[in-house]
């Protein structure tokens, strides 16, 4: 049930048929894990206490540095050195105290990240580098844990959705089976703030759309997005049998 506080909060979503007050409680009910809040991490979590998400479970290891604020859209000069899931935490409740924030200031292993997968509905990889990344992926498929995945580098983006309920979903190694470590990231190659935050603010719409039960364009489609020309390219994603995480091995 909502209340008359959170009938006024939300009426913008309770106008649309979309969502409406069954898909406002289904957001109130649900409980995301984001894991990193860098530039996509900030946008996905705004957006996802401001549309009501009950539970939202913030992890990152990092303290805001002076070069963060060209896009990660959360911190402000003041917030400089504290730690990014303490000043999320902050603001989130600001933005909403409807909701429940929890931060976790550290990495996760793989075992505290199962964990934490038991109790999460649905997990938001907003990491900035392949290792973490295909942690996160092994952990959702054992877990059966529904994965959207952003990552941008200069103006490209990237978008996937890996849902592990169901029984034929790809996953991210099936694309990547390489794990060697990525060699390209933010810090040596650069990226534009809106191309992260558009990648970002995508994962917190189908977040969304997952919770109150609208169908996902982007399942096992990798989406490629192009910051000059705005054009958006689509991949199929195919499960690999023999993947060593989903698959035979
Ligand atoms: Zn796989």
């Amino acid at each position: 049930m909502l209340s008359d506080a959170e009938l006024l909060r939300y009426s913008r979503h309770l106008l649309l048929e979309e969502v409406g007050q069954s898909g406002q409680e289904a957001l109130k009910k649900a409980s995301v894990l984001i894991i990193g809040m860098g530039g996509l991490g900030s946008p996905a979590a705004l957006y996802l206490a401001s549309a009501g998400i009950g539970h939202i479970v913030l992890s990152d290891f990092d303290s805001i540095e002076v070069s963060n604020l060209q896009r990660q859209i959360t911190y402000q000069s003041d917030d400089i050195g504290d730690a990014k899931v303490e000043v999320t935490k902050r603001k989130l409740q600001q933005i909403n105290p409807e909701i429940k924030v929890r931060s976790i200031n550290k990495s996760m292993g793989a075992e505290q990240l199962t964990m934490e997968l038991t109790m999460a509905d649905l997990v938001l990889d907003c990491t900035d580098n392949m290792e973490s990344r295909q942690l996160i992926n092994k952990a959702c498929v054992d877990t059966k844990t529904p994965l959207i995945v952003g990552a941008a580098i200069r103006l490209e983006g990237q978008l996937m959705f890996f849902d592990h309920r169901e029984e034929n979903s790809a996953c991210y190694h099936c694309l990547f089976p390489d794990s060697e470590e990525q060699t390209l990231n933010c810090s040596n190659s650069g990226i534009i703030g809106p191309v992260v935050g558009t990648i970002g603010t995508l994962q917190a719409l189908e977040t969304i759309k997952h919770f109150v039960g609208l169908p996902s364009g982007i399942k096992n489609k990798l989406k490629i997005f192009d910051g000059k020309t705005l054009d958006w390219q689509t991949f199929n994603i195919n499960k690999d049998a023999n993947c060593a995480v989903c698959g035979k091995g």
